[in-house]
């Protein structure tokens, strides 16, 4: 399951003035509907894109701000000032905007028409000036926005919207998103902590607490007959240890799992939930760790982080919707161990129990192995390799006066090695530019061992999320220097002493 990004919508927005009469702004409103129109069809832009009439008064500007406030499912503004649009009646409009805003600095006309072009032309196709006009005034509101310049036919330009508009969306999704979490943090672990109350504030999710008591209650009220169809279904679909196969001697065991499995599903969707956490130091009254049922809810579009780790938990869910409908997937992930052979370092990562399936290639196992820590009965797993292929970390810390989004662009590595006893599902990568600058730069930058690993998203969707959120942003890749980011962070411990918003 993901999200289906087109049952959302962004309104594209065009800008003017009564200045140049009606036939010039019949001729803008027509522009308008094209690309509009054009964007709306194309198969690289994933949401629905809504034309809506040219603005050129202060008070069509306020109201077309006010509508999109309050219009479910609109995630965002495109704007564009095809003509001149004194920027003082935008004021008004963008001062109570609450939906983020592209600004798509395009001309309708790619090339100049260099034989016909007279004055007429020259005042209908002049965005060059009036999208000036319009970035400064968003500028001196000190409004955070995208700017993509270039033609609107121009596939780098479409690129950048869809980039955007999976942020946006990623962004939207998490407004009045609800989160559970069961237990609390692992004990005296400081990364998974944070500020909730300024979280919701920040990114618009709560988190809140349930009694994994009641989760229990779920969980034994789960049906024979459920369990039978859902052991069969992991049957179907995974290739089942032998013990755990019907007759076989832990066949019990994955019946349990399989009850954990339709308990939490039940008590997700009974409290509409866009995901969860759990801590491995309370499951009173669970008999194993929840892993196969984890692995599969996130598969399904659920956040989740283990150990209490709600940040992470919110972060996977919102990757999962930016990524919806792209090849590969978004996964919990923990940077688990390090190979250090020169020239060919990597980082193994893993978690104890809880990898996505999403990001799984090759044939899948379900397995059970005892787990080392937690004091429960053996827990059922599935165990792959992931696919290869481009791939990020990203980690959301709490810096105490912001919150930090920060990515690692990483190349991941061909799964050649075996691994007859580590009985968790894993994914190998080198981290950019290289493993020793990555690893310094990443714990410079206080991330966390948890991240969210992505196989679709680039460190531009994450760029643009951030921004429409107000995040810190930091990215680590090819061009990271040391030096250079260990003063980026200095300077950006400058800035948010004065913006702390
Ligand atoms: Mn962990």
């Amino acid at each position: 399951m993901t999200t289906d990004l087109k049952q959302f919508e962004a309104w594209f927005i065009t800008g003017s003035q009564h200045l140049y009469g009606e036939e010039t702004l019949r001729s803008v409103a027509e522009h308008s509907a094209q690309i509009s129109k054009a964007l709306n069809e194309s198969s690289e832009i994933p949401v629905k894109i809504v034309f809506k009439p040219t603005v050129k008064t202060a008070e069509e500007i306020y109201k077309i701000c006010q509508e999109a406030n309050v219009t479910k499912n609109c995630i965002g503004i495109i704007a564009w000032m095809h003509t001149f649009s004194p920027a003082k009646m935008w004021i008004g409009g963008l001062k109570i905007l609450q939906k983020p805003l592209v600004h798509l600095h395009t001309q309708f006309n790619r090339d100049i028409p260099w034989s016909t072009m007279d004055m007429d032309f020259m005042n209908l196709n002049q965005s060059a000036h009036g999208d000036r006009e319009f970035g400064f005034i968003m500028s001196r509101m000190r409004i955070n926005r995208k700017v993509i310049a270039g033609h609107w036919e121009d596939p780098q330009v479409r690129e950048g919207l869809n980039t955007w508009l999976r942020a946006a969306a990623g962004w939207y999704d998490l407004q009045g998103a609800k989160f559970a979490r069961f237990g609390d943090n692992m004990r005296n672990v400081a990364v998974t902590e944070g500020d909730k109350v300024e979280a919701e504030i920040k990114f618009g999710y709560s988190v809140n607490t349930y009694g994994i008591g009641d989760l229990v209650q779920v969980i034994n009220q789960s049906l024979d007959s459920d369990i039978d169809n859902l052991v069969k279904e992991y049957a179907d679909q995974y290739l089942l240890a032998e013990s755990l196969v019907k007759g076989g001697s832990q066949h019990q065991s994955l019946r349990e799992a399989a009850k954990i499995e339709i308990g939490l599903r039940n008590f997700l969707q009974a409290g509409q939930f866009k995901g969860f956490t759990d801590t491995f130091e309370d499951l009173h009254g669970m008999l194993q760790l929840p892993g196969i049922a984890v692995q599969r809810l996130m598969r399904d579009g659920y956040g989740f982080a283990g150990e209490g780790d709600w940040k992470t938990a919110a972060l996977v869910r919102t990757m999962k919707v930016m990524g919806s409908g792209l090849a590969g997937g978004n996964a919990f992930m923990e940077d688990y161990t390090y190979h250090f052979e020169p020239g060919n370092s990597f980082v193994l990562g893993s978690h104890m129990l809880e990898v996505d399936e999403s990001i799984a290639s090759g044939p899948i196992r379900c397995e059970i192995h005892p787990l080392g820590i937690g004091g429960k009965a053996d827990p059922v797993r599935l165990v792959f390799d992931a696919a290869a292929g481009p791939a990020l970390n990203a980690s959301v810390v709490d810096m105490g006066n912001r919150f930090r989004l920060l990515v690692n662009v990483v190349d991941p590595v061909e799964a050649k090695y075996e691994l007859p006893k580590l009985p968790v599902a894993r994914v190998l990568w080198k981290p950019q530019p290289d493993m020793k600058t990555g690893c310094a730069a990443w714990i410079y930058a206080g991330g966390a061992h948890h991240t969210c690993y992505s196989q679709n998203l680039t460190a531009e969707h994450l760029n643009d999320f951030a921004n429409i959120a107000g995040l810190e942003y930091v990215s680590i890749d090819e061009h990271t220097n040391l030096n250079q980011f260990r003063n980026e962070l200095k300077w950006n411990e400058v800035y948010y002493q004065s913006h702390t918003h």
